[in-house]
């Protein structure tokens, strides 16, 4: 074995893992999965090339040897994979895990809210772009509007989750409009909303940079309503710059990673859908464990494989795309995790 706690080329520990358990989701969020590339014609991934919950399970002990603390479970869209919860229970009995979390788009959470908790998620983070029913279908690619998001988030109260976050996409012409009616409404509910900049993930959402709404630009609308203070970070490398709401006992979170990157603090790794081991959300490819895995390989023979990949590691797309370098191949969010 390498090292315990193998570090990367610019001495990012390995902190924070990201799964994405399936490749399919029920939307078809335009700056993710357009509908027109992602129709009844596309192909998924076919079963076999998943990695089994076991195989997750036995992975994330690995990561865990390795330093990682803190998981998320996501996708596409996690609850569409079958019996998730027994995935959720598994890993949050994981020693050295602290912090077992996953994003979701709320359409099945009034389903599963109650036994994801039993089953030891600790967190939740649900995507919603906007209230208003025409903005939120045109994002989403859905024709249902946002209500089973809402009652999805509002069973997760009910049974007892704290801390849930609201991501917030926002994208120029888009749903700009509609940012202070989101905060309006989820700031009483003791909710923290987060506004992330539109990035340039994958190759397929036609990203430009005349619709990113920048957070300088974000915050200039929050306060146009309210007082927001900045605060500390609850740790470093945490991924959103944080804002104290005047007279609520809440915050806000504003993801700038265009705009203001945080590559130096990253210490996320990625396992896509079918083992692959990515350490940055906008490589070209990655690592392919599973075929290791599958071909018998030891606990520490792939420990070994996981530390030599992250001792390579020097990605910090974010701050060379500021420096006009950009990338042509990348690899697709749904598949790798957001
Ligand atoms: N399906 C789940 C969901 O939507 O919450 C989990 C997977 S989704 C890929 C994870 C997060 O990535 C979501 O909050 C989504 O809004 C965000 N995301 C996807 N594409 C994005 C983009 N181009 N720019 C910014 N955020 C993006
Ligand atoms: Fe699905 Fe989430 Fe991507 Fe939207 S952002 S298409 S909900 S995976
Ligand atoms: Fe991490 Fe890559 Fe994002 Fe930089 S661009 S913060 S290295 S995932």
């Amino acid at each position: 074995m390498i090292s315990n706690f193998p570090v990367d080329k610019y001495q990012r520990p390995i902190k924070d893992l990201r799964i994405s358990v399936t490749d399919r989701c029920n939307f078809r969020c335009n700056y993710c999965m357009p509908a027109e590339i992602f129709g009844e014609s596309y192909k998924f991934l076919p079963k076999p090339e998943l990695l089994s919950f076991e195989e997750i399970e036995r992975l994330a002990k690995i990561f865990a040897q390795l330093g990682v603390n803190k998981i998320r479970i996501t996708g596409g869209e996690p609850l569409v994979r079958k019996n998730i919860e027994s995935l959720v229970k598994a890993l949050s009995k994981i020693d050295g895990i602290a912090d077992l979390t996953m994003t979701t788009n709320g359409f099945l959470l009034s389903k599963y809210a109650k036994s994801l908790r039993d089953s030891g998620l600790n967190r939740l983070t649900v995507s919603l772009d906007s209230l208003d029913e025409k903005v939120f279908n045109e994002m989403s690619g859905v024709k249902h509007g946002p209500q089973k998001t809402l009652d999805g988030i509002n069973s997760a109260i009910e049974e007892g989750f704290e801390n849930i976050k609201v991501n917030v996409v926002v994208r120029k012409g888009v749903n700009d409009h509609t940012l202070l009616d989101t905060l309006d409404y989820f700031i009483k509910k003791n909710i923290i909303v987060r506004f992330i900049e539109f990035m340039d993930v994958g190759t397929k959402n036609k990203w430009q940079m005349k619709e990113v709404v920048t957070s300088q630009e974000i915050l200039d609308i929050v306060r146009s309503k309210y007082d927001a203070k900045p605060i500390n970070p609850n740790y470093k490398g945490e991924v959103a710059s944080r804002y104290k709401i005047d007279d609520y006992d809440n915050e806000i979170g504003i993801i700038s990673s265009v705009t203001n990157p945080f590559c130096g603090a990253c210490t996320r790794a990625r396992l896509s859908t079918d083992g692959k081991l990515v350490t940055c959300l906008f490589a070209s490819g990655g690592k392919d464990i599973r075929t290791f895995l599958r071909s018998g390989a030891s606990d520490s023979e792939i420990s070994d494989e996981i530390a030599k990949v992250w001792s390579q590691r020097d990605d910090r797309y974010s701050e060379l795309r500021s420096k006009g370098i950009s990338q042509k191949e990348k690899v697709e969010m749904y598949y790798i995790g957001g």
